[in-house]
């Protein structure tokens, strides 16, 4: 076992620090306050190599692993996790590609993200979050086709997106075994998409509701074989937890980037800040929080990248880091007291920001249950 990152790894690692500091940073207040993606951004970061980092280099990615995508969405989250957000979020719309997609899906979608282009991961839906299983959207099977009817929710990127990654019901009898995945194009007849949602944090993501009715959808673009598409989202999440991870362990960095500053600079009662214990034992506490974050995270992601399974670690490292991003938040505001609840400090936006760390990609109960159940199966094993 070793902790060192490669000299690779570090660089790609500092290249994504150098551009999240002088690109993203200056930028964050304001598209939280205008809610809205600052495009420019993503040519930039895809010039750099930052992004489409776990993507073949065959269809135009950078052919590295899920390490490097934490490394690389670690700095970018620690900026604007918002803007961090809308960067990365690709990857969670090129996974089930990845793992599901026939060579001739892939060479035909996943160049397009190499090329600029965005897409969605469409699984949420009005009366379906946790409960995948429950979703509604139906996928009927007609001609040498399908045709989609129903609607998703809390739709990252989805008003930017030129393709989604859509799961709907091809039998609803079947519970989660009647789901199927489909490729679906943003200008296909009968699919909307609406305005982007107004929300607590990460503004600077969109996420809108995508309805379709009537959409057509053709055999080829469905992904995998029929029923196959609940067991496909569920391996996406092992791959992307890791990188959600990182966008938590990118909060708690930042919450200390400004609490240790702010804490050696003030004084209070004839001493800095940190000077008092009370002060003090929450900067360890943070640092505790984010060596551990660290650590869980990159072993996440190492597993993925060795290809074994890493679905304990994965809700673990996801779990850990979001509950510590939320943490660290709140403590990060208080040490900064009446300054820290100010929108003049950055502090308040991570408040804001790292609350939806503990609902999306599963929520935090849910990332308990799968470890529990993870804890079960092992015993089984015998482990
Ligand atoms: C900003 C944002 C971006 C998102 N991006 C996407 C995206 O790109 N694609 C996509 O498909 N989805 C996306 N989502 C949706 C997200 O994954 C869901 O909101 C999440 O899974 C929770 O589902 P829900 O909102 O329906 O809440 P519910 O499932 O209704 O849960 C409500 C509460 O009940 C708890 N609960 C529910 N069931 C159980 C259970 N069995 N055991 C214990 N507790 C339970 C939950 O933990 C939660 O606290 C996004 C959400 C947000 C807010």
């Amino acid at each position: 076992m070793q902790f060192e990152l490669t000299e690779e790894q570090a660089m790609i690692r500092q290249l994504a620090h150098d551009f999240a500091r002088q690109e993203i940073a200056p930028l964050a207040a304001q598209a939280d306050r205008d809610q809205r993606f600052h495009l420019p951004l993503q040519q930039q970061a895809l010039e750099l190599g930052l992004l489409n980092i776990a993507m073949p280099e065959a269809y135009g990615g950078m052919g590295l692993g899920a390490l490097e995508v934490a490394l690389v969405t670690e700095q970018l989250c620690r900026a604007c996790l918002g803007l961090g957000t809308a960067l990365c979020v690709n990857a969670l719309a090129a996974e089930p590609i990845l793992l599901a997609g026939s060579e001739t899906q892939k060479q035909q979608w996943l160049p397009r993200l190499a090329q600029g282009e965005f897409a969605s991961f469409a699984l949420t839906e009005p009366g379906a979050g946790s409960d995948a299983a429950g979703i509604r959207t139906s996928a009927v099977r007609q001609g040498d086709g399908y045709v989609l009817n129903g609607s998703k929710i809390w739709i990252s990127n989805a008003s930017l997106a030129s393709f989604f990654v859509v799961f709907a019901k091809t039998d609803p009898a079947a519970g989660h075994k009647g789901i199927s995945a489909f490729i679906v194009e943003r200008d296909s007849p009968g699919l909307t998409v609406g305005e982007p949602l107004g929300k607590l944090g990460q503004r600077a993501a969109p996420t809108c509701e995508v309805f379709f009715d009537q959409v057509q959808v053709p055999l080829p673009n469905r992904l995998g074989a029929e029923g196959e598409g609940f067991a496909l989202a569920m391996r996406t999440f092992d791959q992307s937890r890791p990188m959600v991870a990182a966008f938590g362990l990118g909060l708690v960095q930042r919450c200390i980037d400004e609490a240790l500053p702010y804490a050696t600079g003030r004084q209070s009662m004839g001493q800095r800040l940190i000077d008092h214990q009370a002060v003090a034992h929450k900067l360890a506490e943070m640092q505790i929080r984010l060596e551990a974050s660290r650590l869980l995270t990159y072993q996440a992601a190492w597993l993925a990248d060795q290809g074994q399974r890493n679905t304990l670690q994965a809700s673990v490292a996801k779990a850990y880091t979001s509950d510590a991003a939320m943490w660290a938040a709140t403590e990060a505001i208080q040490i900064l007291g009446g300054m820290g609840y100010s929108t003049e400090y950055a502090v308040e936006k991570l408040f804001r920001d790292a609350k939806v760390l503990q609902i999306y990609e599963g929520t935090s109960e849910i990332q308990r249950s799968i470890i529990a159940r993870e804890m079960e199966r092992h015993l089984a094993q015998g482990r």
